[in-house]
């Protein structure tokens, strides 16, 4: 089995552990240093990520995050997590840091005030011909992909809301919500290619 952590110092963790024993692995949360070095890979769920950046910082876990996500680790952040991956942030709050490791600029609460949570099908080759259900809510976009990543799916306009690059990979949405969990599957089978 492999072991696998989600970051839980704030957020919907619960939905993502679940969803990954569910999977298979044997999944943790992660709020101290010693409980990350334990573990393959990490999930960074939804949530708000001004205030998980800061708790990051007050547990601890900030400069041990960075380092992790330097060496390798495959980490799959989603939405809130999404933009702690970014390595640049646009409407972030001031003093507002991401771990990055993702080459894309990130816009925090892209789709505004009316339409702050919607859901579409999209297609995402990688995981097959069946389209994704897709859960935005408060949602990043990502503005601009840098070099080092790839595109993983785009909405109609062109938006890019899924992308990797190496073992990271990223969503704008919430596929822990919706019963179809291919991109936890996907995650977890670079954790099992990467130990
Ligand atoms: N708007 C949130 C943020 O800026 C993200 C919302 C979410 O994770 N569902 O962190």
């Amino acid at each position: 089995k492999v072991r696998v952590g989600v970051l839980a110092l704030q957020g919907d963790f619960r939905e993502h552990l679940a969803v990954l024993r569910e999977l298979g692995a044997e999944a943790v949360p992660v709020r101290r240093p010693e409980e990350l070095a334990s573990v393959a890979g990490l999930v960074i769920p939804g949530g708000e990520s001004t205030v998980m950046d800061k708790l990051s910082r007050t547990f601890g876990l900030r400069e041990p995050l960075v380092e992790r996500i330097r060496e390798g680790m495959p980490v799959y952040g989603t939405c809130a997590g999404l933009i702690m991956l970014a390595d640049r942030l646009l409407d972030s709050i001031e003093g507002q840091q991401t771990l990055g490791g993702l080459d894309v600029t990130v816009r925090r609460n892209a789709f505004g005030s009316q339409l702050d949570s919607f859901e579409t099908d999209l297609a995402v080759p990688v995981l097959g011909d069946a389209p994704v259900h897709a859960v935005f809510i408060r949602a990043p976009i990502v503005d601009s992909v840098g070099e080092g990543a790839t595109a993983l799916g785009t909405l109609d306009d062109g938006r890019v809301v899924a992308v990797e690059q190496g073992n990271l990979l990223g969503t704008s949405f919430h596929p822990e919500v919706t019963g179809d969990y291919r991109f936890h599957q996907y995650f977890l089978d670079r954790v099992g290619a990467a130990e």
